[in-house]
């Protein structure tokens, strides 16, 4: 199996079987998602303590493959990080999924940035970029405190 391959597979496993789905009960922080060129929703549960540090992360959704897949990857990667990991995660990962080849960061482990890296295929697809990202800004905007629904227009 080639790289390209590999990160089709782990697309495809996140899409059709996404991991962390559904509300769970005492979430104390929500966002949304919106990406109307596509028609990606996500909502997103976090539940943070005093420091907000994510000591639990689910989401509702409904969407393209794309969008499925990255919110089952990130809010799997972001389980019980702290908000500056979060941050600089979700920074690197802008990054590589607009212009960079590849993630360099001391918090992620090498079968997590594969993960990262198998939604890099979008680089080229802007209106896939939004798909990916989707879940990612809802998240920024949660640990933001902003109410309204994040949209990528
Ligand atoms: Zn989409």
């Amino acid at each position: 199996m080639n790289l390209k391959e590999l990160y089709q597979e782990i697309i495809l496993d996140h899409g059709k079987n996404p991991r962390n789905v559904g509300k769970f009960e005492n979430f104390n922080k929500d966002a949304k998602g919106h990406n109307p060129l596509c028609g990606d929703k996500v909502h997103l549960f976090l539940k943070l303590d005093e420091n907000k540090k994510i000591n639990d992360i689910s989401f509702e959704g409904e969407g393209c493959a794309i969008s499925m897949a990255s919110a089952s990857i990130m809010t799997d990667l972001m389980k019980g990080k702290n908000e500056t990991e979060v941050k600089e995660i979700i920074s690197k990962f802008l990054d590589m999924i607009k212009e960079k080849d590849d993630i360099k960061s001391e918090l992620l482990k090498d079968d997590e940035k594969m993960k990262l890296m198998s939604l890099g295929g979008v680089k080229n697809y802007p209106m896939r970029v939004k798909c990916a990202t989707l879940s990612w800004h809802a998240l920024t905007s949660a640990l933001e405190d902003f109410q309204k629904e994040v949209t990528t227009e």
